[in-house]
């Protein structure tokens, strides 16, 4: 893919900027990135190489302390794009990529590096304001600089529009001037780094080089984009591919975090955290609910883009998304019922109370499969308790990570108090390396397991959500066999069979197994395969390619120990990692396919004499995610649920995830709860208060 400059968004003459960089300029390998304060498409911004602060409307004064009232000033400021640039600072800054600075983009670099700047030029407006034209005067290059250097000049001739200045007594933290005004010393012409070890090239200039009028010829304008170009050139960040699993197109290119980005991340997230926590629990449920209204507002846009890159139908995306804002809507509601001080016993001699204070910055490590669910499962309860988040979400699902962090932050919530971090497995090993307060996961086993004993040492708290092997028990005694039929069906292959808590398992009762497999198939056969983005779609593409293989192996091993493929059982031959969704008769627990997560569209039926075969049998496995028992009778099915080491039972129902209820694994499905009282405290360190007399 091209190297990508990120040009920001400017009223102001755009087109200048953008056309200042030729076709010959570009070749084959660079292209532009319009990166703007009105879009917010902060999510651009991790996709580019090095970037261009543009021209125009002064920087808001609230920004460097400075007075709002001056000579000059415009109508209004532009915070937003104040506020988006800033971001694309710090994040050139803290993945060292080139940057250039023009004009305004200088004064902003200036005030973001604790700078000052002059509001108005009085005086001097004469010479640098541009009235019909760019005013034009001489500039001398400092010796040694890195201008100098580039121009090979000691000084040269530019344009000038501008009312504002640096303020000398005021030049920002590392920067140095590289050139001056001819007419007077100290007016400052040009920035760049003091001490440029382990800096990307960073230039900035007062003028516009974009449009100066002998800009081909004159080395203050074509030799610094040259420059800038081959540092862009330069660049070797590590990209993360997303590609979409129906047409195996690459839909992005993003830059991956590393050890110092993600670094920069958690200190950044440490100064934010008690700020946040200071905040009325009140504010901070506030907040939370207007993200989920921006989940609302934004619903069509968000569900394309998550079946883009996990090939899910576009209306179960849709789903997600309203089961994120359920979940939320549970869990604001009750924060302050679980999350406020708990009187526990109170008389005249002695107090007693529980405070539920955060743990500090918490790291979630996510999954790909429902990143709104069990990413809100996870971060909502955190920010709600007063903690920051470093959220990873799965390499598989970062557009929809990018998305939710920008919609935090529209919601509310400090640029500093939630981060993402992207990229893969070394991504989520630097994380590792980190001082948390807490560390969440949500994802395999083998993961599970590996940072569980990589984080025991720093002695804090790290829960576990992992996969699972959920078993389905159809008593003797069911009534309608086809409506069971169809509803387990759907639990077993909702969202492709892609979830945690999907039947991965079916045990029934000898009576009704020919009815119930006859239906069940009936049910699988009717289902709409294809496109996920066409509507009516039920079984769309698998979210990861390697899973093909997994089930393949499942389907083969099986069928050559004996079992009866009743659908499916292949890849099917057409672009996309499409699998038919299989149905397997005749198994048994020597097959791989009724004891390790399948993690898509193949279930295994197995036929049992009675209740106690059954429990026998469910209980025959390393997980304990979920277990259900469909029968007409509450008390059979409870009975027999209780004898399941599992974290959920169900009964005449399965896959299902209630807000209300704690979600949390057994054995190989890990430990720790999720939602519920239990899952908003989890992200807590409860202290015990005993408060004698007066
Ligand atoms: P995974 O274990 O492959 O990856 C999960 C996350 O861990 C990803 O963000 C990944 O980048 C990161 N990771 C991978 N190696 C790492 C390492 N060495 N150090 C640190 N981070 C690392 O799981 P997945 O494929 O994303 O998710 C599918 C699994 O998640 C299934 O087993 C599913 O059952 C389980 N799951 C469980 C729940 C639950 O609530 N119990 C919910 C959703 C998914």
């Amino acid at each position: 893919m091209k190297k990508k400059i990120g040009i920001s968004f400017t009223h102001t003459f755009f087109e200048n900027y953008w056309n200042w960089f030729t076709p010959a300029d570009l070749g084959n390998d660079v292209e532009l990135v319009e990166l703007s304060f009105e879009k917010n498409n902060t999510e651009d911004i991790y996709r580019c190489d090095g970037f261009l602060l543009t021209g125009g409307i002064d920087v808001d004064p609230s920004f460097y302390n400075g007075n709002a009232n001056y000579e000059n000033s415009p109508a209004l400021f532009q915070p937003g794009r104040d506020y988006f640039e800033e971001k694309i600072y710090r994040y050139s800054q803290a993945n060292k990529l080139p940057l250039l600075g023009i004009c305004r983009g200088m004064q902003l670099v200036n005030v973001l590096q604790g700078g000052k700047l002059i509001q108005d030029l009085d005086n001097k407006n004469e010479r640098h304001r541009k009235e019909k034209s760019d005013k034009e005067h001489h500039v001398f290059a400092s010796n040694n600089s890195l201008l100098g250097k580039i121009t090979g000049a000691e000084g040269g001739h530019v344009n000038s529009a501008h009312h504002q200045a640096i303020d000398p007594k005021a030049i920002g933290n590392n920067l140095v001037p590289n050139a001056f005004d001819s007419d007077d010393e100290k007016m400052i012409e040009g920035l760049e780094f003091a001490d440029k070890s382990n800096k990307a090239f960073m230039l900035c200039v007062q003028w516009h080089p974009e449009r100066i009028k002998d800009k081909e010829e004159n080395p203050f304008s074509e030799n610094l984009k040259r420059q800038f170009l081959a540092a862009i050139r330069e660049t070797s960040m590590k990209k993360l591919t997303v590609t979409n699993p129906a047409t195996e197109d690459i839909i992005a290119e993003l830059n991956e975090d590393n050890r110092e980005s993600l670094h920069r991340k958690f200190e950044s997230l440490k100064t934010a955290q008690p700020g946040w926590n200071k905040l009325p629990l009140s504010e901070r449920t506030a907040t939370i609910r207007k993200f989920s209204s921006l989940l609302e507002e934004n619903i069509e846009q968000l569900a394309a883009i998550l079946t883009s890159e996990v090939g899910k139908p576009l209306q179960q995306s849709h789903n997600e998304i309203k089961g994120a804002m359920a979940r939320i809507k549970w869990l604001t509601d009750n924060a302050d019922k679980y999350l406020s001080d708990e009187a526990m016993r109170s008389n005249e001699e002695m107090e007693e109370k529980i405070s539920y204070e955060p743990l500090g910055v918490v790291c979630n490590i996510s999954a790909w499969n429902y990143p709104y669910l069990v990413g809100v499962n996870v971060f909502v309860p955190a920010l709600l308790a007063g903690n920051a988040v470093m959220y990873k979400p799965s390499e598989y699902a970062t557009l929809t990570g990018l998305e939710i962090e920008k919609l935090l932050k529209l919601a509310g919530i400090h640029s500093d108090l939630f981060h993402i971090a992207i990229g893969g497995k070394d991504t989520g090993e630097n994380l590792l390396d980190l001082p948390f307060d807490g560390y969440y996961f949500t994802g395999s086993h083998k993961t599970g397991k590996y940072i569980y004993e990589k984080v025991a040492s720093k002695m804090v708290p790290c829960q576990c959500e992992l996969g699972g092997k959920d078993p389905l028990y159809i008593a003797s005694d069911i009534k309608d066999i086809k409506a069971v039929a169809a509803g387990t069906a759907d639990g077993a292959f909702y969202n492709n069979g892609q979830s945690c808590c999907s039947v991965e398992r079916i045990y029934v009762h000898e009576k009704v197994y020919e009815k119930y497999v006859d239906e069940f198939v009936k049910e699988v056969k009717s289902w709409k395969i294809g496109q996920p983005t066409t509507e009516g779609t039920y079984i769309g593409p698998l979210s990861r390619k390697e899973q093909l293989q997994v089930l393949e192996q499942q389907v083969n091993e099986a069928a050559k120990k004996g079992a009866r493929v009743l659908t499916g059982g292949k890849k099917m031959n057409q672009k996309g990692y499409f699998f038919e969704p299989t149905v397997l008769a005749d198994v048994t627990h020597d097959m791989a396919v009724m004891k390790d997560e399948s993690f898509g569209p193949v279930i295994g039926i197995m036929k049992v004499k009675d209740d106690e075969e059954a429990v026998r049998l469910m209980q025959d496995t390393e997980y304990g995610l979920t277990a259900s028992v469909y029968s007409t009778d509450k008390n059979r099915a409870e009975k027999i649920l209780q004898q399941i080491n599992a974290g959920t039972g169900y009964w005449n129902c399965c896959d299902r995830v209630s807000a209300a209820l704690p979600w949390s694994g057994r054995k190989h499905s890990g430990f720790g709860v999720t939602l519920s009282h239990a899952g908003l405290r989890a992200f807590t360190k409860p202290k015990a208060y005993h408060l004698k007399g007066s």
